[in-house]
């Protein structure tokens, strides 16, 4: 873990710009560290290893999902979660919203769209969601609160790609707010950049940026 880089990232950031320290894999004790020097919001993106944490740590740490999310482990998540990045269905909303409801709260939710050319990641296309937004048992769910849009670019050097990416994220925000949330002063978050691209993504107009590896160094999945 590099508190030293840390440090140089949270300096560089522009105030409106929320850093998510992701903290998947990583133990106990790394997020403690990081949580002594300041930094409350953490993102996973597995259901049960952020609840597990969440159990063991300050009950003050904002925790964000991030990852794809299966409507049989929203139960995990749904009593505490701060925000979740990674809605990608209808149908994932509905369920969210079900559970919300169970726990006598409202679950601040961003859409993802699916902007990379990788087919691998998750998220709306505009037309699905636009159809989503008009439906009237969209505008029935009453425990969920859309903040905003998140997205991932494709894993790419090739900056421009990246860029073109991220302006089409912001853009697609700027229409949502426009159309369907203009009355909604939660809808203003735009969550995108990651450890190579974050820089990209401040310049195209970010609100939050989730960094794991740069923070806490290369995740070892064979453990
Ligand atoms: C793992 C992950 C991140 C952080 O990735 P790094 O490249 O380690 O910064 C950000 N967003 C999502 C959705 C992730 O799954």
């Amino acid at each position: 873990m590099n508190i030293g880089i840390y440090n140089k990232i949270k300096e560089s950031l522009p105030k409106n710009v929320k850093l998510i320290a992701v903290s998947k894999t990583k133990p106990i004790e790394d997020i403690e560290k990081l949580y002594n020097i300041g930094q409350k919001s953490f993102g996973e993106n597995k259901a049960q290893e952020l609840s597990k944490k969440h159990e063991t740590l300050n009950k003050d740490i904002e925790w964000h999902f991030i990852g794809h999310l299966q409507k049989n482990k929203i139960k995990y998540i749904a009593p505490f979660v701060s925000l979740i990045h990674s809605i990608d269905s209808f149908s994932l909303l509905k369920e969210v919203n079900k559970f919300a409801t169970k726990n006598n709260r409202i679950i601040p939710c961003l859409l993802q769209f699916h902007i990379a050319t990788e087919e691998t990641k998750f998220g709306f296309s505009l037309e699905e969601c636009v159809d989503m937004l008009k439906n009237q048992e969209f505008q029935s769910l009453k425990n969920i609160d859309i903040y905003g849009v998140m997205g991932m670019a494709t894993f790419t050097d090739d900056e421009q790609q990246v860029r073109i990416e991220f302006k089409n994220l912001k853009n697609i925000f700027e229409k949502l707010k426009k159309e369907f949330f203009s009355n909604n002063e939660n809808f203003k978050e735009i969550s995108m950049g990651m450890t190579h691209d974050y820089k990209i993504a401040i310049e195209e107009g970010c609100t939050m940026i989730r960094i794991g590896s740069a923070i806490f160094g290369e995740r070892d999945y064979s453990k």
